[in-house]
């Protein structure tokens, strides 16, 4: 249930609302809008809002029920769109941002230089895994806090925020010490107690979309990480599992508008695990971005033929500032924003 104030309604109003509602046995979030602040009453049962005298306060203009499963995520409970800061970077604003940076952190001069590359094509964010989900157990695990370490330092030296995935509830205090930005993966997007840990750190989270997950699904996941207080939550397609086989994943731009719908949270997409094939990377980003995505994440790595994960769709330097360029161009023909190459001093 949504208690909606009245314009004007002052904080004692709010904190008012909140202590009937914790009183009630209600978890009670506030979300202050441009136009109005609205109290979500979540949990319990809803029919003891209605008897609850709630309505008839002076400054409680109604309340709204929330239909969907999800609550806090929807669009019902927060109209405006909510605009996640990674550091300085605002995700779900007017500019579209290109994250980038390769699959996997192999090592010290690998990542700097794709940092580099990345940085001065105009990336906003540097991503890379230190821990990464791998298939096969056999196959490279990541470089862990080494890598991490490396991320860190890419950081200050080319100031991008760092985004990296977290696998485990376990490890949430490490990577967050590190980390700008808590990727959790596909493979764990429905892993409960990781969701809450990362819930609880107030950190900004980007959800990809599980494999064979719903959208349903997917926003449920979100919630759990909101339902913790933890309102930074970026969503992020990344191409679901169907019956095609020529592409690695198949990329469900239809989430994009969908989600921009339910949810008043920001969606990136991702065209490199959504294809699985560098040369459709770029097409797919541009079309993302024409779907509303308020941002694209890409796979990028200076020599993808050595890469020890996911070369195939790793983009070279070089193609990576012709998609940037392909993707700005079409940022500004819906109307939005995009960062333009970068002069970083000589390094
Ligand atoms: C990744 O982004 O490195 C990754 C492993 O992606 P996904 O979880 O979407 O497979
Ligand atoms: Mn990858």
């Amino acid at each position: 249930m949504i208690i909606v104030l009245r314009p004007g309604s002052g904080q004692a109003e709010v904190e008012e609302v909140v202590r009937r509602l914790e009183a009630l046995g209600f978890g009670a979030h506030v979300s202050r809008g441009a136009q109005r602040t609205v109290v979500g009453a979540i949990g319990a049962d809803e029919s003891l809002l209605a008897e609850s005298g709630l309505e008839a306060l002076p400054y409680v203009e109604k309340l709204v029920p929330i239909l969907q499963p999800f609550k806090l995520v929807s669009r019902e409970f927060r109209s405006d769109g909510t605009v996640v800061m990674v550091r300085d970077v605002p995700l779900g604003g007017e500019e579209v941002v290109v994250i980038a940076g390769p699959c996997a952190v192999e090592g010290r001069e690998q990542l700097l230089e794709t940092a580099e590359a990345v940085a001065r094509a105009g990336a906003r964010l540097l991503r890379g895994g230190a821990f990464k989900p791998r298939t096969s157990p056999y196959a490279f695990q990541g470089l862990e806090e080494e890598g991490l370490r490396l991320l860190a330092e890419a950081r200050e030296r080319f100031g991008l925020p760092v985004v990296t995935e977290v696998m485990a509830p376990e490890q949430v205090p490490l990577v967050a010490e590190y980390a700008d930005m808590l990727q959790v993966g596909a493979r764990n997007m429905q892993n409960f107690y990781l969701l809450r840990a990362v819930g609880r750190t107030g950190k900004p989270v980007l959800l990809k979309r599980g494999l064979s997950a719903t959208i349903k699904e997917w926003l449920m996941a979100a919630e759990y990480i909101l339902s913790e207080g933890n309102y930074q939550v970026v969503l992020c397609e990344r191409g679901i599992r169907t019956f095609e086989t020529e592409t690695r994943n198949t990329l469900d731009l239809n989430a994009v508008p969908v989600v921009k719908q339910l949810t008043h949270l920001p969606v990136v997409v991702d065209p490199s695990h959504g294809t699985g094939r560098w040369n459709l990377v770029t097409p797919m980003a541009r079309a993302a971005v024409a779907a509303g995505a308020d941002g694209v994440a890409v796979e990028v790595h200076p020599r993808p033929e050595e890469a020890l994960s996911d070369g195939p769709q790793s983009l070279t330097p070089d193609r990576f500032r012709q998609l940037v360029e392909e993707v700005g161009a079409v940022a500004r023909a819906v109307g939005r924003a995009c960062a333009a190459p970068r002069a970083l001093a000589a390094s």
